[in-house]
């Protein structure tokens, strides 16, 4: 047994050595010949979020479960996945579970606290870590808490004030004898209104109560006990809808008590605004925002894969978004991402165009910070109408095999018609949209500049449909020594080819570390210039 496997490594070894002089010697035959040096264990990851509902089902009833996400990690692995975000698994009355009956547990329906267990260990295994969706906004309506206070006030005398003493529970909720606006509804049997601005089943949280902070700080405390190494904070803005300051510190708070229980707690807020809101709340000093200036289809990224803008406005708005993030936290992890669950699906947005989704996955893959995947984008999914089941179809993967395909959701149509194949077919299409996702993610994973280095423009390199970007990474090694290294990312957002004069001294020695062509074409480097198919993007570095 131990003579065997020394001779295996012996084997492994000489063929990694055959494979490297090959390598040298005729250059690599994949599109990536970057040394990869280090794997970076760091809050800098290519998530895939999940709506658990839709993804795999593992038990024939019909509804996705963890054991299902547990069984498709191979899967993502494979894709270059190495963060996953679960839309949220505690209890609930609704499908979606936006609404939280209790803070503690799994819904039956998505399986138990082992599976869960069971999943996280799973993913730890593979190096993919794994955020839960954080609902902090609002409960639901059955949520004992909310149950309690309103049994509390039925009880009350009438001109009675709420005594938090008696009923702590009063105190984690809005409640007021006026109706300030259409989002307060009447507390049944009582002159009382509650506050719930999405829903009235939805009552919002009053987050300035020390109690309720403290059931957050167990509720924290239980989940990080569990492995978690993260939260995705749901409607993190509005959490005090008339004071941006208050909202601004209820983030910092908790974010810096998980921070004191797992030293690498990663958090990403939701705050669906334009980037000045944004950056405001990158002044909670946690880590990641969603970029939603970047994302959806009137975003940055769509709108350059469909050359509406091009390289050099793509260029440009990834330089504004490092400048007004930055100046309220330097070490903002940026948050870009195509689409969501509650945004019309991408393949949507750009017609199903192919090489438009390809360039949207090649650019979104370049971005910095933390990337984020909705499932079944990597395979082109559709989705139908506005309405958010329709955002939320089950994972589409295979046509002939309907193990683990889940039921649509309540509300959502049948009649989708998918114009990409599934999965399965993709898998063994090399030239699919599938395969096109696991070059770009792989080209993001071997180059840790892509995602970390700060950006400038190299104004030579830009001419319109063509620019040039230059991303500088330092980093701190275990000497306490201070690495700096650089890559230089060039995109060609047009449909034509452009030559690239790369002769300025700046490039003197940089190599082709990788690149992305939505039609499979090479790019090489030839007399200090390449040729850029249309629709390409070329990373340089010295390799
Ligand atoms: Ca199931």
């Amino acid at each position: 047994m131990k003579l065997r496997f020394v001779i295996k490594r012996r084997l492994l070894s000489f063929l990694m050595l055959l494979s490297f002089m090959v390598g040298a010697v005729f250059g690599c035959g994949k599109n990536n010949n970057y040394k990869k040096t280090e794997i970076v264990d760091d809050n800098y990851r290519n998530y895939y979020e999940i709506f658990v509902h839709s993804f795999y089902d593992s038990d024939g009833d019909g509804i996705g479960d963890l054991n299902g996400v547990t069984q498709k990690l191979d899967y993502l692995s494979e894709l270059g996945i190495n963060g996953i975000w679960l839309m949220p698994i505690m209890p609930s009355t609704t499908y979606h579970k936006y609404d939280v009956i209790d803070y503690m547990d799994i819904d039956s329906e998505y399986g138990t606290m082992d599976d869960f267990d069971n999943l996280v260990e799973e993913c730890h295994k593979r190096g993919i870590n794994i955020i839960i969706d954080m609902v902090m906004n609002h409960s639901s309506s059955q949520n004992e808490w909310f149950l309690e206070a309103c049994d509390y006030l039925r009880s009350l005398e009438d001109g009675s004030q709420i005594d938090e003493n008696v009923c702590p529970y009063a105190g984690y909720y809005n409640f007021s004898k006026e109706k300030k606006s259409d989002s307060w509804y009447q507390v049944e049997g009582t002159d009382w209104y509650y506050e719930a601005v999405f829903w009235s089943e939805m009552p919002d949280f009053n987050l300035e109560n020390d109690n309720l902070r403290k059931e957050f700080e167990k509720i924290s405390d239980f989940w990080i006990e569990h492995g978690i190494d993260g939260y995705r904070m749901d409607a993190a803005m509005h959490y005090e809808d008339d004071d941006q300051n208050a909202t601004i510190e209820i983030m910092n708070w908790i974010y810096n008590y998980c921070l004191s229980k797992e030293p690498d707690f990663y958090m990403v807020s939701e705050v669906w605004a334009n980037k000045a809101t944004i950056a405001a709340f990158y002044k909670s000093m946690t880590p990641s925002m969603f970029n939603f200036p970047a994302s959806g289809a009137e975003g940055t990224i769509e709108k350059a894969a469909r050359g509406q803008i091009n390289a050099e406005g793509l260029v440009n708005a990834m330089i504004d978004y490092q400048t007004i993030y930055s100046a309220s936290n330097e070490d903002y992890i940026d948050a870009p991402f195509l689409t969501n669950h509650d945004q019309v699906r991408v393949a949507n947005n750009l017609m199903s165009d192919e090489n438009d989704l390809k360039m949207a996955a090649g650019i979104l893959m370049t971005m910095s910070g933390s990337t984020f995947i909705y499932y079944g984008e990597e395979i082109g999914m559709k989705s139908k109408g506005s309405d958010d089941p329709n955002k939320r179809l089950p994972m589409n993967w295979s046509s002939t095999d309907t193990t683990g395909i889940c039921d649509l959701v309540e509300g959502a149509d049948s009649d989708v018609e998918q114009t990409f194949a599934p999965v399965d077919e993709q898998l063994i299409d090399e030239s699919s949209l599938l395969n096109f996702y696991k070059k770009a993610i792989e080209l993001r994973n071997s180059i840790p500049e892509i995602a970390r280095g700060t950006i400038s423009k190299l104004d030579d390199l830009c001419s319109g449909d063509v620019a040039g970007i230059k991303r500088t990474w330092t980093r701190e090694d275990e000497n306490g020594d201070f690495l700096t290294s650089s890559i230089v990312v060039i995109y060609n957002t047009s449909d034509e080819s452009k030559e690239v004069d790369l002769s300025s001294d700046e490039y003197d020695g940089l190599k082709i570390v990788g690149y992305l062509t939505v039609d499979d074409s090479n790019i090489v480097l030839d007399n200090d210039s390449i040729i850029m198919p249309g629709q390409s993007i070329c990373v340089l570095g010295n390799g």
